[in-house]
């Protein structure tokens, strides 16, 4: 496995020095609807919603690019990445529509149902080089991929 160098990993997105739109959300630098923080990852619904719930959770360090590299390089904060859309995903406050339409009609939100999308690399449609779940809910369709 190659050894990445600290200028590569703490400035994934240009390696020009700036911190990722996500570390200025994380600052306060930027506005975000945040919907959790704790001191190792934050959530926030996503500013191009793809879906009737699109929630972003990330760790706060961009040390990883993208999961591959997290899920070799801190597993348990992929675990915690996890853990957090599911919680999101069964509280009521958070699984509904920007204009508080109740989605599910359950009071546990989606039930802890949800979608849970990686996009890794350019080709993939990855555009922020600091590792990010998207959490994608509100009465997916079957059978498709695209909301
Ligand atoms: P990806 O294309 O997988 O790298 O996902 C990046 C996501 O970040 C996109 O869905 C963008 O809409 C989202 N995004 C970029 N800037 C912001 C922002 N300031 N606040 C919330 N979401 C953002």
């Amino acid at each position: 496995m190659s050894d990445m160098s600290d200028d590569q990993n703490s400035h994934p997105e240009s390696g020009s020095g700036e911190p990722s739109v996500f570390s200025r959300i994380v600052a306060r630098e930027i506005p975000a609807d945040i919907v959790f923080e704790n001191d190792r990852v934050i959530a926030f619904r996503d500013i191009e919603p793809k879906a009737p719930v699109h929630l972003l959770v990330v760790p706060k360090t961009e040390r990883w690019r993208d999961v591959v590299e997290l899920a070799a390089g801190d597993p348990d904060l992929l675990a915690e990445i996890v853990a957090t859309a599911s919680a999101l995903a069964g509280d009521p406050d958070v699984f509904r529509s920007d204009d508080g339409a109740d989605l599910t009609q359950r009071a546990d939100g989606a039930g802890g149902e949800f979608r849970l999308v990686f996009n890794t690399g350019a080709s993939a449609g990855q555009t922020v080089f600091h590792v990010h779940a998207h959490v994608l809910g509100g009465l997916l369709q079957e059978g498709t991929l695209a909301h």
